[in-house]
């Protein structure tokens, strides 16, 4: 097999085939500015206003609580660091308390930090063993400090997959009459949401993890908030997100959500068993391994294994060699050998950690990768532990 086996999705998707069309004639026919005021800007501007409305009907929200940003860390401190501005602004200088999961993307576990040096307090609810953010917690803690301005608990795991409790944690939040930001960068068009059933205030989402272009992405902010801008300039995105729109990349994006949407129920059927396929032959055919995070609440698409003897980085070199692109850990944070925040908050040990590989699966795996995988997997495993 000398083709390519792509196997990280969750790092990034191939901008689909469609998507590209559909972008092509908003960068060289109608390249004109959404905000100029003859009809060759229009063009654009309707463009945009139609992506938004697509998008906004996906997670069940009205199109101007829809705001186009650079990607889902652009969401995320958004998100984040002006709830806490809004809340100083109303309490008179006070500086609110944010709860999050230590199993975040780091996207927000370092805003968090950056607003802990600006007085920000922070608590990180604990999470179960599949990597589920602990309920009880969360009540305890909005008890306990009554400063608590914001919960943000992502909606899906990057690393393992595990898909948080965010129906209750809304609920709660609406309840405690606090913020609810959920960070949906691994869940947007992979699952269905709906803002309005599970109480979601703020909602982050990343195009190229949906078959869109990268450098594009969006906040939901609900309407009664009044989250103040956090790019400040000229007037775009109801004076809340100032700099001229990435008109491609959005029209781009809306198209995306609108197939991902489309085909969600199909592909994910698909990519599901595909997946069981793989990690069975995996836990069935190679000793000493662990699945990591939750066998029921989880991506279709996320198969993350803990091999003990080995480490994940040396795996993925060379499964390369192989022909098979996969992950040792959050694409953002390779580069280093500590062992993953998330695994280390889980519970796992660093013997185990540190032969982490995450397998992402899209639409277009077949099963024929999935047995050639697995063996290469079983192959490289049996090498690197020399028996
Ligand atoms: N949040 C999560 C859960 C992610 O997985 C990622 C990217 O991997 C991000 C945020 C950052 O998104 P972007 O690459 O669009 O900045």
């Amino acid at each position: 097999m000398s083709k390519m086996i792509y196997l990280d999705h969750a790092a990034t998707t191939r901008t689909l085939p469609e998507v590209a069309a559909a972008m092509e004639p908003y960068q060289d026919i109608y390249y004109g500015n959404p905000s100029t005021i003859y009809e060759f800007g229009e063009k654009s501007r309707e463009a945009i206003e139609y992506a938004r409305r697509v998008i906004a009907k996906t997670i069940r929200a009205r199109p101007e609580e829809i705001y186009f940003t650079s990607g889902g860390t652009e969401s995320d401190n958004w998100a984040l660091k002006e709830a806490v501005h809004l809340y100083e602004r109303v309490n008179h200088g006070k500086k609110g308390h944010i709860l999050t999961t230590p199993v975040e993307h780091h996207a927000i576990l370092n805003s968090c930090e950056e607003l802990k040096q600006m007085g920000c307090g922070i608590s990180y609810l604990h999470v179960d063993q599949s990597g589920r953010a602990l309920l009880a917690d969360a009540e305890n803690a909005i008890s306990e400090h009554e400063d608590v301005c914001l919960i943000s608990v992502m909606y899906a795991n990057n690393e393992i997959g595990t898909i948080e409790p965010v129906d209750e944690l809304g609920r709660m939040a609406k309840k405690r009459q606090v913020l609810f930001h959920t960070d949906a960068v691994q869940a947007y068009g992979h699952l269905p949401i709906n803002v309005q059933r599970d109480n979601i205030d703020m909602l982050s989402a990343s195009a190229h993890k949906f078959g869109g272009p990268k450098g594009v992405g969006f906040l939901y902010i609900r309407k009664e908030i009044n989250l103040p801008a956090f790019v400040h300039g000229g007037a775009q995105e109801s004076n809340r997100r100032a700099g001229t729109e990435n008109v491609p990349g959005i029209v781009g994006m809306g198209k995306a959500a609108e197939l991902a949407h489309k085909r969600m129920r199909m592909e994910s059927r698909k990519i599901r068993y595909l997946r069981d396929c793989l990690a069975y032959r995996i836990l069935q055919e190679i000793e000493d391994v662990v699945m990591t995070g939750s066998r029921r609440y989880r991506l279709a698409n996320n198969a993350s294994f803990c091999f003990k003897g080995i480490t994940g980085e040396a795996a993925a070199i060379l499964l390369d060699t192989q022909g098979i692109c996969v992950s040792s850990g959050s694409a953002c944070s390779t580069g280093s050998l500590e062992d993953s925040h998330v695994l280390t908050a889980i519970g796992i040990e660093s013997e185990w950690a540190q032969g982490a590989i995450r397998i992402t699966l899209g639409a277009e795996n077949t099963k024929e990768e999935m047995d050639y995988v697995a063996e290469k997997i079983k192959m490289v495993v049996k090498d690197m532990r020399g028996h």
